[in-house]
């Protein structure tokens, strides 16, 4: 029996990296839907009930910290795993974001080798907590 391929939601407001990331997904067997923006991210959340969130923090009308914070209020998304995905070295930037919410955290730019790898560690994460 096939599984249900993952759902990944991709909150990304530069096209090409939405392009880029749902190139690699795709390829390893994962499907994708994406949103550029908070509005579009809840309406997706709604319309394909994801696996797993990757968040990029740096947007421009909504943060991915606030974004996060606020889709882990709505009771059904609270164990919904989000990975933030930022190019921001500074230090206290992945505490800022386990404090948000998120689950995990990966650097920009997105090593595409390893991140179906990171992917699965997260849901499993999830899963067996
Ligand atoms: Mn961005």
């Amino acid at each position: 029996m096939r599984e249900k391929p993952v759902m990944v939601l991709y909150v990304e407001d530069n096209y090409d990296n939405r392009v880029l990331i749902r190139r690699v997904l795709e390829a390893e067997g994962y499907e994708m839907c994406e949103a550029s923006t908070a509005n579009r991210a809840f309406e997706q959340l709604e319309a394909h009930d994801p696996d797993i969130i990757l968040m990029d923090i740096n947007m421009p009308e909504m943060d991915g910290y606030t974004l996060t914070a606020k889709i882990k209020e709505i009771p059904k998304y609270k164990e919904l795993p989000v990975i933030a995905v930022t190019a921001n070295v500074m230090r206290g930037d992945k505490e800022r974001s386990l404090k948000a919410g998120c689950d995990g955290y990966i650097q920009k730019p997105i090593d595409i080798d390893l991140l179906t790898e990171q992917i699965e560690r997260f849901r499993r994460k999830r899963i067996s907590n």
